[in-house]
């Protein structure tokens, strides 16, 4: 009997990165994921996963900042699997600037994607999750949330939005035994993070206690840890995967 067996997991922006590593930890598992980007290349990406971990996993095409879209994912997952047992908010964008250089646009792109995304997933899960009194919902927030970082002043508002919306959210939803929580991951390797200049790699060691960066699987240990049975008493809280670099 594996950890997550007859669960099952929607995970947002899964085509690649951290959200396409969630889902894959969460099919070694066990579990039947819903994989869901606004590429087609998800698609592909959960065939992969049936294939490789002998679970079933369906890839959807959506946009996390249309309501629309939202409902629709939910509906198909519950045609697919009949319950909704776990929501991880993944999808996220950057567009980096300093203030005065930021346009309007890419302030409110970055909010609309990665903190109204969340919000409008979450709603359309919870309507099944209040109903089957029981969910979990795991919101991917960041470091730089908590920090603040120059040059990111949208991605870093829409982060700590991230963690007001889950710790509302798990006060809202806590008797009907739905648990919300946060991740905030620190630098860890993927697509976002791959254009980081080698001097500013350097210098991002210096300030990491534990002398790396993070990898994909970091991340995705701890959001299935909240997703199981073995935080059952956790919810409101936002788990740093961060190496020390802010404690
Ligand atoms: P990534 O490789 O850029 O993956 C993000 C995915 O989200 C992409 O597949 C992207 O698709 C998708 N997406 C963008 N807009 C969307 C929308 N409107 N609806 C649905 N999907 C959408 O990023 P990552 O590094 O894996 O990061 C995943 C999450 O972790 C993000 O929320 C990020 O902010 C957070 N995070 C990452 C790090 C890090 O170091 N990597 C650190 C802290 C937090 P397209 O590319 O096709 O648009």
């Amino acid at each position: 009997m594996k950890r997550f067996d007859g669960k099952t997991a929607l995970i947002t922006g899964a085509q690649r990165g951290l959200g396409l590593e969630i889902a894959k930890h969460f099919a070694l598992h066990g579990a039947n994921t819903v994989l869901m980007d606004v590429s087609d290349a998800v698609i592909g990406a959960a065939k992969e996963i049936e294939f490789k971990f002998q679970t079933k996993s369906i890839g959807l095409k959506g946009d996390v900042t249309k309501i629309a879209d939202c409902a629709n994912i939910v509906q198909k997952t519950l045609d697919s699997f009949f319950k909704l047992d776990i929501l991880v908010n993944n999808a996220g964008i950057t567009r980096d600037n300093l203030v005065l250089r930021m346009n309007e646009k890419d302030f409110d792109d970055v909010i609309n994607i990665n903190l109204k995304g969340a919000f409008l997933m979450c709603k359309a899960a919870a309507k099944t999750m209040l109903k089957q009194r029981e969910g979990r919902i795991i919101n991917i927030s960041s470091v730089v949330g908590q920090m603040g970082n120059a040059g990111q002043a949208n991605y870093s508002a829409s982060k700590a939005g991230i963690v007001g919306l889950t710790k509302s959210l798990a006060r809202e939803f806590a008797s009907r035994n739905i648990l919300v929580n946060a991740v905030s991951p620190g630098f860890i390797m993927t697509k976002m993070t791959e254009n980081l200049k080698e001097e500013a790699k350097e210098k991002l060691l210096e300030m990491i206690p534990l002398k790396r960066l993070g990898m994909p699987e970091d991340v995705a240990k701890a959001v299935l840890f909240l997703s199981s049975d073995d935080s059952s008493y956790i919810t409101g809280q936002n788990i740093a995967v961060n190496g020390g670099i802010y404690l």
